[in-house]
């Protein structure tokens, strides 16, 4: 784990992250294989969707709750 303040996933968003998106990808990723992607409170609702259309999103939590959880 880096000090660095974790920055929105989106495409030009220097914003503080807020929420992770938990992702798989069937096609390439074993099934309990999960891939983050951070978002900041604007930002969320947009990557949401995109993973959401695509059937790859399983979850969205607080970054702080994330961390607690990969931590425990
Ligand atoms: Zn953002």
């Amino acid at each position: 784990m880096s000090d660095e303040t974790p920055i929105c996933s989106a495409k030009g968003c220097r914003a503080a992250a807020v929420w992770v998106l938990a992702w798989n990808n069937p096609k390439i990723h074993t099934p309990e294989r999960r891939k983050t992607w951070l978002a900041c409170e604007e930002h969320r609702d947009h990557l949401s969707q995109f993973l959401g259309v695509r059937g790859f999103l399983k979850d969205v939590v607080l970054l702080g709750e994330w961390e607690a959880r990969e931590g425990a």
